[in-house]
Order: C-alpha cells, then structure tokens, then sequence
C-alpha cells in the first residue's frame, strides 16, 4: 500500500496556496504544510499589491477559504534554507514544492544606480505596503519632480501612489508612518520613461485608466512619442486590451495642461534613460537619449539627449527572484531551472520531489491569476512522479512541530493569522478603514500567539 503524500509548499504566496488547493483536492489523501518567511500569508498581496486596489487585495478571501482547509497548515515566520535547509525539510516531506515568488528589484544597469534618492520599485512599494524587514521611513520632502523608469503594471503603481494625495489614500490600510510620508510630499511631477513606443507598453487597459481617476492629477503623453511602426500596427490589430490601450494614451497626448490638479503625470515614450545624474552624492537628474523604431517593434538610439530636472529616480524594470540555499538557480533568467515545474539541476535533468511554482518558475510577469494555471501545471506533474517519490522517513506531522521548537523558532499558524488579522481590522474600524496595517515583525508575532 502507498503511504499517502506528504507535501511541503515554500511560500504560501497565491502561487503556493494554489498549489496546496490543488493537490488536496486532486489527491484528497494528501496533506500539505505551507511555510513562509514572514508571520503572515498571502505573499505579494499583503506586501506589493497597492493600498489603493482593496478589490484585488479581497482575493484573499478566496485563498483563507482554501488555507481552511484541514489538510492544510499554514506554517509561517519560518524562512527556508536560513532557519531550516531543504535538506532538513525533506526528512518530513515526500516533495517540496518552492513557490518563493520575487520580491527584489531587477538592475537597470545605468550609471548613476546607486545614488541616494534612486529607488528600486519593490524598495518602494515595500514602504508602502510596510513589508515589517524594509525601510520604515521615507522622504518625498525634497521631491518635487520624480522619474519612474519602466512602464508596466508596477510602474503605474509607483506613479500613482507619488502622485495621489495622502488623503485620498485615508481609506485604505495604510499605516500611520505612510501617510505622514505622503503628506508631506513635495512632489508635483511624476515623469515616466519607456524605451519603446506605446504599443509595446506592457499596462493593462483597467490600470492604465485608473492612473486619471483622481481629481488631484492630470495625466499627460508627450506627442512626440507616439509612433508607430510596422510590428506595432500589426500588434495593434491582433490585441483588443492594446488597442485600448493605445486609444488612451492617444488621448492624453491631444491634452492641454490645466491649472486645476495639484499633480501632473507624463508619459514619455521612446526615451531610454542613460544615466542617472547626481551632486553630492544624490540624484539631481536624468538623462535619456531618444529612441527610434525600426519596423520590427525594437528601437534603436539616434544620439539625441535630453536632461530631466529630476530630484529622485524610482527603477520599475522588473522583480527578481532570489536564489534558495542548496538549490540551483538560473542566473540569466533568475528563476528555479525546471521544466514544467520539475526542478533542474544546472545540467538540466530533473531532482526527483522538488518542484516549484508562480514566479519563482516563470519569471515576474504576470498577475494573480496566472499563478493559478501554473500551479494546475507542477501539481500534474507531481502526481504523475508520486508514485515513484521515494517516501520521508519522518511523518508524524508532530514531528517537525518538535523541530521547530527545538530551534526556539516563533512559529504563526493558521488561527495566529486570524488573531493578527482581527487586531487589524480592529485597528481600522475607529477611522472607517479596512485595517491598519501592522508593520512591526515582533508586533506582529506577538498579536498572532496572543492567547495560545
Ligand atoms: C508591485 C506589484 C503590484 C502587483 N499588483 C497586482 C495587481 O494589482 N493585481 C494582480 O493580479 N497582480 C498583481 N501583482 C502580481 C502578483 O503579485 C503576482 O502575480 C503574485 O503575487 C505571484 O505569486 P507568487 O506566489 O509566485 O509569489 P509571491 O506573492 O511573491 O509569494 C511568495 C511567498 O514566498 C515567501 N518566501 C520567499 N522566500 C521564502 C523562503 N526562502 N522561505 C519561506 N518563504 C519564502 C514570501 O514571503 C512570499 O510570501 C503585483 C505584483 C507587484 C510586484
């Protein structure tokens, strides 16, 4: 008789809860423990999903619903390959699978990078959304012009929050020390850089219109960047979502400035920044050189430059995974190797019981959904090994309990979620608010063992 399985998931972002929903409902004699590195769950919906998106941040009632389940524990405040190795891991589990995610900034490669004042996206939004290991202060007082690099999805986020006014954000779960920061902004102008033309942006229409929704900013396109050549014009007629797209962006390009809103956006496109200027130490500029395309939706340079007057740069070139202890990882594309969620060694051949999930498989693109279908796809291709996966030697549940007391870990379950989530919703309730965040680790751990 076969032993039923018992999975480990590394990471209980969406990807990893998927995973977990998944497996037990396509093998319902199999149980899971989710672990993750921080006291709660939910991954980048708690800490890189904006404030300003509760419709988005309610997917989690769906992944509660799913973490209810008794087949599986969410295990958390534990970090994999620090606190505890995989090897370690695979003594109580029959197969890993690694749903980490990617929470750090990718390198624009520019000079300039390192200057005080130039930002990782992830650094900013982790401020914002007050990841409890990030930076806890902030200061927009000496911003009045920004440039954000990158026109994707997190772009849009990083201008919208600089450009939206603290009040506006009052309703949302952000903490105190955030909206101190942001009303006491200096910054009027958010300027955002694309290498290539609007038809290669990578907005989705529904993010795109919602950057003009407050009546505090005006959204502007410069003219001059809204060509088009033969691969754009063919793009443009195989995508409705980008023909939205551009249809917006061509209308904020006929717009006149007004005197109204107190924050302007403009989007430039065709502008590849090259260096990111500095004085003593911190950015006082950028500089960009003019891009052209070339027929094919690539662009080349044409030697024209120009020089933003700009007090602070923030970098949304993209997230980055980050390699686990004792695991391979594939630095070009900075992802786990796998093939269909099989992880490889750098040879290329699968290590049998380990898998992988969501971004840490496919790379940063891609929104909430996606990670669902990923799951679908490394969950049939465990059970199809199951059979074959040599068995753990320990699988007493209870056992790897005893581990992690024995490391003196403070370990957060399932009902610690729930306590530190009403201490939440408590918070915010006086001030008509969803919650109020609590961005303090030892906070945080501590509400969440309350009454045990
Ligand atoms: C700024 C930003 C805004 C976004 N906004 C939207 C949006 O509005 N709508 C949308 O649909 N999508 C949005 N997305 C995309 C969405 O967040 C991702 O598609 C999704 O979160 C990826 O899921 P994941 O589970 O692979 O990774 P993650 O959500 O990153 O989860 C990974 C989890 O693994 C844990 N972990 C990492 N390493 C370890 C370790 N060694 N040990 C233990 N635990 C570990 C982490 O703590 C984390 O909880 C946004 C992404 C970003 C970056």
């Amino acid at each position: 008789m076969t032993l039923p399985l018992r999975i480990a998931v590394v990471g209980a972002g969406p990807a990893g809860i998927y995973a977990a929903d998944i497996l037990t409902s396509k093998d319902p004699e199999s149980r899971v423990d989710i672990f993750d590195r921080m006291p709660t769950p939910y991954g980048l919906i708690r800490y890189g999903v904006a404030p300003d998106h509760p419709r988005i941040k309610q997917i989690i009632v769906a992944l509660h619903r799913v973490l209810e389940n008794e087949r599986i524990r969410f295990i958390g405040n534990v970090h994999i390959g620090v606190d505890l190795k995989v090897d370690e891991l695979r003594q109580f589990y029959d197969a890993v699978i690694f749903a980490t995610g990617a929470e750090r900034d990718r390198s624009l490669q520019i000079p300039g990078e390192d200057l005080s004042r130039s930002h990782g996206a992830a650094e900013f939004v982790s401020f914002y959304d007050s990841h409890p290991d990030r930076e806890q202060t902030w200061d927009l007082t000496e911003t009045r012009s920004v440039a954000v690099i990158g026109v994707g999805n997190v772009g849009l986020d990083v201008a919208r929050m600089l450009a939206r006014t603290a009040d506006e954000l009052l309703y949302t779960d952000i903490p105190p020390h955030v909206y101190e920061v942001l009303a006491n902004s200096a910054v009027t102008d958010v300027h955002m850089f694309a290498r290539r033309g609007p038809a290669q942006a990578k907005f989705t229409p529904v993010e795109l219109r919602e950057l003009d929704h407050s009546p505090n900013v005006q959204v502007l396109v410069a003219p001059e960047g809204m060509e088009f050549d033969a691969e754009s014009q063919g793009s443009l007629s195989r995508s409705k979502s980008l023909r939205m797209v551009v249809d917006l962006l061509s209308e904020w390009a006929m717009r006149d400035p007004e005197t109204g809103p107190q924050r302007r956006i403009h989007i430039h496109f065709l502008e590849r920044p090259t260096e990111i200027r500095g004085e003593n130490g911190a950015v006082v500029g950028l500089r960009t050189e003019r891009q052209e395309l070339v027929g094919d939706g690539t662009v080349r340079g044409t030697g024209e430059f120009s020089d933003w007057d700009v007090q602070a740069v923030y970098r949304a070139v993209g997230y980055r995974s980050e390699a686990i202890e004792d695991l391979p990882f594939d630095t070009r594309r900075l992802v786990l190797p796998n093939d269909g969620g099989r992880v490889l060694d750098l040879d290329g051949n699968p290590l049998p019981g380990l898998y992988a999930t969501g971004w840490v498989k496919r790379g940063p693109v891609g929104l909430i959904g996606h990670t669902k279908s990923d799951a679908a796809e490394t969950v049939a291709n465990l059970l199809v090994d199951a059979p074959d996966l040599p068995r753990a030697p320990q699988r007493d549940p209870a056992a790897i309990d005893a581990l992690l007391a024995s490391k003196s870990l403070t370990v957060t379950d399932f009902a610690g979620w729930d306590r530190l989530d009403a201490h939440e919703i408590a918070a915010g309730r006086p001030h008509s608010r969803a919650r109020v965040k609590v961005s303090s680790r030892a906070e945080m751990t501590e509400v969440a063992s309350a009454s045990r």
